[in-house]
């Protein structure tokens, strides 16, 4: 029998308790009706979570799916958009494939954003991820701010915005320029169901649902991601128990001298231990059936990404880098 391999390469959530689960499964859709336009359910009781009104919100099939119509809607044709670099690499993808150009801007080297904003004038959009895959830093909230002056259509990928002290949701009524993607992949640990979606004015929704088919999320995700809110709790209890795995992964990766940046997310960014080549240690890892993520860029190609896992998984981990470094 082969043995299952151990992913801390994908940023999932496995600190979740079964109970959560058996809930969420208790299935009672009718499998022949069509769900309703636009997931008016799931709508309504996120705004309810989050205190805001269920027309600022549209689903989709997960918020790589969200933020590809949000490129092809919200940017013109031949339109740029701007991302800083490190940061998720699906932004520069979906703005190709949707015939958007792209501005990179480089991050500082210690992975805040720069404070010129010289380039806003070039750009149509501007996405930043935060907190930031896979530098795992939060972006300051009042540069956050100061960017929405600037009056440039900025989206904000928070996909891990659970893990974080703070969020943007709260300008979501203050700033008309502004999205936010949000995500059940991450802290809901419910990447298999595929639901992500988008928060914004009304008005910037409205066009969005234009471009999207109205029954794009199926009633099982619908409902599965429904009864997550209502059993929110179990997510809620899941972001302790992911706290005390990251301090005990951070500080037994620090005894083996891996340098790690304090993460506001899922998955730990640090850079191994002077003399170990990330790809190398890859390679040896998965040998071993654990997978972490590596990197080819120059910017960051010397780090490695790991994402927490239960106890048993981080223990596995570190027993092989034991032997390894
Ligand atoms: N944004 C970021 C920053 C991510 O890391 C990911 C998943 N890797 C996504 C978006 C996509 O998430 P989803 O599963 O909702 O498509």
């Amino acid at each position: 029998m082969t043995q299952k391999l151990i992913r801390l390469d994908l940023n999932e959530n496995h600190l979740l308790d079964d109970e959560y689960y058996k809930r969420l499964l208790t299935l009672d859709v009718d499998l022949a009706d069509y769900p309703s336009e636009y997931s008016r359910e799931l709508c309504e009781s996120l705004a309810k979570y989050h205190g805001l009104r269920s027309e600022q919100f549209m689903v989709a099939n997960g918020s790589d799916m969200v933020l590809d119509t949000i490129f092809k809607t919200m940017v013109p044709e031949d339109g740029i958009i701007g991302y800083y670099e490190p940061s998720y690499r699906y932004y520069p993808f979906l703005a190709n494939r949707n015939e958007r150009k792209v501005l990179e801007i480089p991050m500082e080297t210690d992975f805040t954003i720069p404070t010129t904003t010289e380039f806003i004038d070039e750009v149509d959009a501007l996405v930043l991820c935060s907190p930031n895959n896979p530098t795992s830093l939060s972006v300051d909230k009042n540069r956050i701010e100061s960017l929405l002056k600037k009056e440039v259509l900025l989206i904000i990928d928070e996909a891990y915005a659970e893990y974080s002290s703070e969020g943007c949701l709260d300008l979501i009524p203050r700033y008309d320029n502004l999205i936010i993607t949000r995500t059940f992949s991450k802290a809901w640990g419910l990447a298999g169901i595929r639901v992500g979606y988008a928060v914004s004015h009304a008005q910037n929704i409205m066009l969005l649902r234009e471009d999207m088919l109205s029954y794009n999320v199926n009633v099982l995700s619908n409902s599965v991601a429904l009864k997550a809110i209502d059993n929110c709790i179990f997510m809620e209890d899941a972001l302790d128990r992911t706290d005390l795995e990251k301090q005990y992964l951070t500080e037994e990766l620090s005894l083996l001298d891996f340098n790690v940046l304090p993460s506001e997310t899922n998955f730990l960014f640090c850079r191994p231990p002077y003399g170990i080549d990330p790809h190398e240690l890859y390679e040896i890892l998965s040998e071993n059936g654990i997978l972490i993520k590596t990197f080819e860029d120059a910017r960051v190609e010397d780090h490695v990404r790991i994402t927490v896992g239960t106890r048993k998984e981080n223990n596995e981990l570190l027993g092989s880098l034991n032997e390894i470094v």
